[in-house]
């Protein structure tokens, strides 16, 4: 083995799991770092604690006093805890998380040091926004951005090695008050949802209808490396995923991994990590092992979409700083190893409320059951009407990596309903379960069919948007992405389809003689021009790729280059600026941002590959291939012929790669681009195939070069060893 990975290795196999103390009852340490609403039950005033209530759960706004009343109980609350400074946390259009850190202390006229938190400071913060991606939003010049508290997320406290920071949940916007972040279009959406969701009920002669919101859950798969071995890898440590590295021996066929025991250290970790979320009030209910060795997951408990976006950026944050205690490298990458499962993040949708409940739940009642099927339908219509939007807010550099790959969904966005509930949707849009309402069949019909078995079993990996019982799981989103985006996406989707669905049912509602007809034939409109959707085969398939493009007209967009210009189109840009959830402008905006970070994330990557096949991989391969030349020369010199086949071949490979590196050089000058879509396409097309074709020499060349020589932990190492 190579000095270098020999090392690693060995400080590996010496190194002592991180001790951690004894978990504490989930009582004692539950949400024990939130300001949520039992704490502001003890810290407030009866009155004070009513208005906050009343905006935690309803989004109404807070009058100037109150709030200052609350941010000075906060004041108390964090100080009685060790904090000093408190920060506003945002989320910019990057799937980063942004903080800006103030303290409490202000200087009095006679040079004493007071703490000071006042209702304006909580509510409203002025960062420079200048470093923060806005697509043409604002000019650099007027850098000033505004963040404001966005009160229906809990406030919270984050420990870290230098001290303790009340972090404020907020909206990130610019003066002009255009949204610059993912907060504020997710909780313009939920609006939107609410306001079309009430339509329908209000049509389905629901007298009493409480705000409906969406909820969110959310699964995030993710791998473990050592440190040791990822330090040693550029890659990992740039760009999140490893750009060389041959297949090993032993990959993941024996799926020995799956549900398998959890390595030791790896249970210390989660134990630790787990510990830190219940702290922060974040339900992390389950983790396993995933398919491929080294892989895991973790799914929190569903919320509030709004509340478990917040959440899950948190969780990622705290994901990799505690892997880091724990010496490890945690890579929540798309697809850290090629040839090995990808990850993803599963993300479960609903939307309820607390009146009719959850509205994707089928229900007992025959007219829980017009209105799930009601809420479906316009799910289904809104997959059909907006997949290349669905898809758009999906793409990234990293995501094309694993979509369509046959270990994950494909590129093309279909709806799975289950056999059961296909079969329903089916028949209405052949009118069958219409002719039997003649003898009342139907609304007993309809709630014994919808007794639905919740099983696991009969779930469709193969699809990228599938309905599980009562929820839909969002299943092609990729694991470092934010839920924000496809968050927004579905609600916003699903508000238009509400709207359509309520000027249909408004119609068939004057011409049909009950609720049940009515509701029929307005399912029955929209199976016939959205059913094509509805997909309950093997999405993996090849003959689904040929069919869904030229049987059923379903976009097929392989590469985020493909992916992303359909935010362009007219008919996304009505659907956001008429459900109000993103003006024209700020649409065009997160088509910049997200481009630019597409080609950023390309030529990082690019560049590494130039560099590493250059100056760690070639002389590598040199420094063999001299130790071959001399000992043929050596032999020859004693009379020994040897084969200089492995010579031959580990130059040839050289050669060829070096040729590639050239020629990716090159592409790399190339700047003259007429149109930012001809650019992504230049980079998904040409520069990404360049990169691979390195990568074949590079990796052939692992598989020749002797072990000793070899720099780059291997994937065997990497995947194998913790
Ligand atoms: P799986 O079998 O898909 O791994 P899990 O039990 O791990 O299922 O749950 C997946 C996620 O779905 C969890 O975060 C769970 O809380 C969430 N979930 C369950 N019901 C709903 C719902 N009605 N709306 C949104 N998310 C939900
Ligand atoms: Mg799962």
């Amino acid at each position: 083995v190579n000095e270098g990975r020999a090392a690693a290795i060995s400080a590996i196999t010496r190194r002592q799991a991180k001790s951690v103390t004894m978990p504490q009852p989930l009582n004692k340490v539950w949400a024990s770092d939130v300001f949520n609403l039992a704490s502001m039950e003890e810290a407030l005033s009866k009155n004070a604690f009513k208005a906050m209530k009343n905006t935690v759960q309803t989004g109404a706004a807070l009058d100037p006093a109150t709030a200052d009343v609350v941010a000075a109980a906060m004041k108390e609350w964090a100080i009685s805890k060790g904090v000093k400074f408190f920060s506003h946390i945002f989320y910019p259009m990057t799937n980063a998380t942004a903080e800006k850190h103030d303290g409490f202390i202000v200087t009095n006229s006679e040079g004493a040091a007071i703490t000071e938190f006042t209702g304006s400071l909580l509510i409203k913060g002025e960062p420079d926004g200048s470093s923060f991606p806005n697509g043409s939003l604002r000019m650099t010049s007027a850098a000033r951005g505004y963040t404001a508290w966005d009160p229906t997320s809990p406030v919270y406290i984050m420990h870290t090695a230098n001290g303790a920071t009340l972090m404020i949940p907020s909206v990130f916007m610019s003066w002009t008050g255009e949204a610059l972040d993912k907060k504020i279009p997710l909780l313009r959406s939920n609006s939107a949802l609410d306001k079309a969701g009430a339509r329908v009920l209000a049509l389905m002669g629901e007298s009493d209808v409480a705000t409906i919101n969406s909820s969110c859950g959310a699964e995030q798969e993710y791998f473990l490396v050592d440190a040791e071995f990822a330090n040693a890898r550029p890659d990992l440590l740039l760009a999140g995923r490893t750009l060389f590295g041959a297949a090993p021996a032993k990959g993941q066929e024996f799926d020995d991994h799956y549900f398998g025991a959890i390595p030791a250290r790896v249970q210390v970790f989660m134990q630790d990590l787990e510990d830190k979320l219940y702290r922060l009030g974040i339900p992390a209910k389950t983790h396993h092992n995933e398919v491929a060795p080294g892989q895991f997951e973790i799914a929190p408990y569903y919320e509030a979409a709004n509340v478990a976006a917040d959440h899950q950026q948190l969780l990622m944050t705290l994901m990799k700083a505690t892997a880091k205690e724990h010496g490890f490298m945690c890579l929540l990458h798309e697809k850290p190893f090629s040839g090995v499962n990808g990850s993803g993040k599963h993300v479960n949708w609903s939307v309820g409320n607390a009146t009719q409940g959850n509205l994707l739940d089928p229900g007992s009642t025959p007219s829980d059951n017009l209105n799930f099927l009601l809420f479906c339908g316009a799910v289904i219509r809104g997959v059909h009407q907006f997949g290349p939007m669905l898809r758009a807010v999906i793409a990234s550099a990293s995501n094309d990596h694993r979509l369509g790959a046959n270990e994950a969904p494909p590129a093309i966005l279909s709806v799975y309903l289950g056999e059961q509930l296909e079969k329903l949707f089916v028949d209405i849009k052949n009118g069958k379960l219409e002719a039997a309402k003649a003898g009342g069949y139907m609304d007993l019909g309809l709630s014994q069919i919808l007794k639905f078995e919740r099983d696991p079993g009969d779930r469709n990996r193969t699809s990228p948007f599938a309905f599980t019982g009562n929820r839909f799981e969002f299943r092609a989103v990729g694991s470092s992405a934010s839920v924000s985006g496809p968050l927004v996406a579905m609600n916003t989707m699903l508000a238009d389809s509400l709207n359509w669905v309520a000027d249909r049912l408004e119609a068939a509602l004057a011409k049909n003689d009950t609720k049940t007809a009515a509701v029929m034939d307005v399912l029955k409109q929209l199976m016939d021009a959205h059913g094509n959707v509805v997909f309950g085969g093997n999405g993996y398939s090849e003959e689904w790729h040929r069919a869904a493009v030229e049987e059923r007209g379903l976009r097929n967009l392989p590469t985020t280059a493909d992916a992303l210009p359909c935010l362009r189109e007219p008919e996304v840009v009505e659907l956001f600026k008429s459900t109000g959830v993103l003006s024209p402008v700020e649409l065009e905006s997160r088509f910049e941002v997200y481009s630019e970070q597409y080609l950023a994330s390309i030529e990082v990557e690019a560049k590494l590959v130039v560099e590493m096949a250059s100056t760690m991989i070639y002389p590598a391969a040199m420094a063999y291939l001299s130790q071959l030349s001399e000992t043929a020369l050596s032999m020859k010199e004693i009379g020994i012929g040897i084969s200089t086949g492995t010579a031959s071949k580990v130059a040839g490979e050289m050669e060829a790669m070096m040729a590639g590196v050239a020629e990716l050089g090159e592409a790399l000058s190339k700047h003259d681009f007429s149109s930012t879509e001809e650019h992504m396409h230049f980079f998904a097309y040409e520069i990404r195939a360049l990169m691979d074709r390195v990568r074949s020499h590079a990796d052939t060349l692992e598989t020749l070069v002797a072990d000793e020589y070899w720099p780059l932990p291997k994937y065997r190492e990497m995947l194998f060893i913790r």
